[in-house]
Order: C-alpha cells, then sequence, then structure tokens
C-alpha cells in the first residue's frame, strides 16, 4: 500500500482532510513520509538549498551568530541550535567558520531539531566529533542562552488554507474525484484569526496559515528574551500570504502536490509577518532579502577571496554560486532572513531593526 491509498481509504471512511493534515502525512508519515524515507538534497534528489550550493552561506550565518554571541557578553554555556539540519552542511560550516572566534566552540552545546531518521544520520556522519544532540522540539532545548539558525526548515510545516467566501471563509480540503485526490472546499464558517485579512482580500482569494510557524517562533523567542541569544529565520516568502503557495518539487521540477505523496517534497511560502508578530516578548529585525544579509556580512569579499584559488570549471561553478544566492532575479529576493534577539540587544549583523 502507498501512502496515497492510505489516504484514499481514511478519506473514503472518514471525509475529506485539511491541505495541513495532508501535507503532515506526506512529509512525516512514520515509514512512508517523505523526509523520514529519504535524503532529497542534492543534486541527485529533488532540490537544492543555499548550503549544499556554497560553504559561503554557512560561514556568514556562522560568523553572524559568533558576533551576536560576542555582542551579548560571551557567555561560557550557550545552545547552538539549528532546526531541520537537512545534511548537516550548514552546521558543519558554521562550525569550521567560528573555529577561530576565541571560547565559541568550547562554550557551545549543539542541539539539531530533526523529525527524519535518515537525515539524523546524515547530520551525524557530517558532524562527527562535534556531539550533537537531538531533541524532537524546540520545548527540549536546555535552558540557556540560545543562538540559532532555521533554514528553508519553516517552509516544510503544514498549512491551512481558506477561501474567502463574504465576510466568512471556505476552508480547503483533499477528498476523492473518482479515484483520485482532488481538492474540495469546507463550508464558509467566519474566522477570528483571518479578520484582518477581511481588508486585503476579495472573494474567492486564498490565505494561507501556518499554526505550529507561530507556536514554535513563541516558543523560541520567549527563550530568547529570558536566557539571551539570538535567531536567524531563513525561508522563502514575504510580508502576509496572499495566493495559494503550496508547491511540490521532484528531481527538480514542479510537480502535482496530490499526485504521489511521500514521494514529493512539498512546501508553502513562509508569512514574516506571522513569524514577526509571534516574537514577542523578544525583538525582531526588518525582514531583509537573503542577498542584502550576505552582502552585508561580505559574501563578495569571501567569494573573490575563494576564487583565487580555483580554475576552470570548479571557479565558474564558485562564481555561479555566489550569483545564485545573492541576485535578486535568483535567491537574493525571494529568500527572506528575520534576526530576533532580546529587546536590550542589538541584531545580529547583517539585519537591522
Ligand atoms: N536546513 C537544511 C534542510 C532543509 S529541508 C538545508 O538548508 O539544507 C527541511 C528540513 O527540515 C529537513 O531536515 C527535514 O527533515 C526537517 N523537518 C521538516 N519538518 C520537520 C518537523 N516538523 N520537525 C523537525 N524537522 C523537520
Amino acid at each position: 500500500m502507498t501512502l496515497k491509498d492510505d489516504l484514499m481509504a481514511r478519506i473514503a471512511a472518514t471525509g475529506p482532510i485539511s491541505v495541513a493534515d495532508f501535507m503532515s502525512e506526506a512529509l512525516l508519515h512514520p515509514t512512508k513520509g517523505y523526509y523520514t524515507t529519504r535524503d532529497p538534497l542534492g543534486a541527485q534528489g529533488d532540490f537544492v538549498t543555499a548550503p549544499e550550493i556554497s560553504q559561503m552561506f554557512g560561514e556568514l550565518v556562522g560568523l553572524s551568530l559568533a558576533q551576536s554571541w560576542l555582542d551579548q557578553g560571551a557567555p561560557e554555556r550557550f545552545t547552538l541550535a539549528e532546526l531541520g539540519p537537512g545534511r548537516g552542511t550548514l552546521m558543519a560550516d558554521i562550525l569550521r567558520a567560528t573555529r577561530s572566534v576565541p571560547g565559541f566552540h568550547d562554550a557551545a552545546n549543539i542541539h539539531l531539531v530533526e523529525a527524519s531518521p535518515v537525515l539524523q544520520d546524515a547530520q551525524a556522519a557530517t558532524l562527527v566529533g562535534h556531539a550533537p544532540t537531538w531533541v524532537s522540539s524546540v520545548n527540549d532545548l536546555p535552558a540557556a542562552p540560545l543562538w540559532l539558525v532555521a533554514n528553508e526548515f519553516f517552509d516544510a510545516l503544514p498549512i491551512r488554507q481558506f477561501e474567502r467566501a463574504g465576510s466568512g471563509w471556505r476552508e480547503r480540503c483533499v477528498g476523492l474525484t473518482g479515484d483520485a485526490l482532488g481538492f474540495g472546499l469546507a463550508a464558509p464558517a467566519p474566522r477570528a484569526d483571518l479578520e484582518h485579512r477581511l481588508e486585503d482580500t476579495g472573494d474567492g482569494d486564498v490565505v494561507e496559515v501556518c499554526p505550529t510557524a507561530r507556536t514554535i517562533l513563541n516558543v523560541i523567542s520567549s527563550h530568547i528574551a529570558a536566557q539571551g541569544g539570538a535567531a536567524l529565520i531563513i525561508d522563502y516568502g514575504d510580508w502576509r500570504s496572499q495566493g495559494d503557495t503550496l508547491q511540490a518539487v521532484q528531481n527538480h521540477a514542479a510537480v502535482d502536490p496530490l499526485a504521489d505523496p511521500g514521494r514529493a517534497d512539498l512546501t508553502a511560502h513562509v508569512d514574516f509577518e506571522v513569524l514577526a508578530t509571534a516574537t514577542a516578548p523578544a525583538s525582531h529585525s526588518r525582514v531583509t532579502p537573503q542577498g542584502v544579509f550576505l552582502e552585508r556580512l561580505g559574501i563578495t569579499a569571501r567569494a573573490q577571496q575563494l576564487a583565487q584559488k580555483l580554475t576552470g570549471r570548479a571557479r565558474e561553478t564558485h562564481i555561479a554560486a555566489h550569483r545564485r544566492l545573492t541576485h535578486p532575479q535568483e535567491m537574493g529576493n525571494l529568500f527572506k532572513v528575520l534576526g530576533v534577539f532580546p529587546a536590550t540587544s542589538a541584531p545580529p549583523p547583517g539585519l537591522t531593526k
């Protein structure tokens, strides 16, 4: 039985499910989910992320976190955490770049929040010698100052979708159309949490809500406000979600999200307005394009320095990677960075209040 068969049997028995339920089954079903059964990253996989494009990404993120740690008095014990670390590449680059920051490694207690056993194994192999601890939730991070990064984690969290109908909303659901899965709409209902979206939407417009994103960011922000530290949240999306952004990717191409659950990556744009409003009682930075963030941290100088050691094909790939991470028509503008920090501290370098 494929996961699609399971879901069709469940829907036939108990009725349509929300897009969020569909997404969480497709991504994290214990034995048939997308992340739980494979390493999806890289040229041989389904998609490529910034840390997999170039070591420069993780190096600059690492230096921003380390400078923020120094700015807050270099606490002698802190948690260095990552959410959804993929293959562990970003954390490995952070650790290499910060080797020469006095005291940083000795003070860091590395924690990884990862749901996939396959990717936990990949992370263990990449980070051998660094003794990371895996936890299943941000609630399990130790009570200590916290420096945290999440790249392309929030886009994988399950979203619910609502279509405007008068002053109410119809939830988009996954049901059966003949012998396939198909989208349908539940009966219209008012929604207190979407009251503010009546201002900027009309009949038929779709908005998305990601309840877990808000909860997770709120836990991180309360932790940082109480204990010190900072978080860098990097993802694709913008201020305020509008429209259907649910996207399935298989082998580097867009596919039908309902066609093959468990075998395609599913993501949705991150609503940075919702994240920003979940950061109280900590402060948050401006939502900053990734290209601007990396340029402020000196990616061009670093790219030139690395280019000096390269020739031929390797040099061309390196120059293309710099462009891909920063250019507004590539990842530079689509991806955004949100910083979280204590109200009494400065934002991590690369970001402004
Ligand atoms: N940050 C990495 C990988 C991004 S892919 C990179 O930039 O390359 C998304 C990651 O989040 C994967 O490691 C996936 O297994 C993990 N993930 C997705 N949903 C999760 C959840 N609910 N809890 C913990 N980890 C999750």
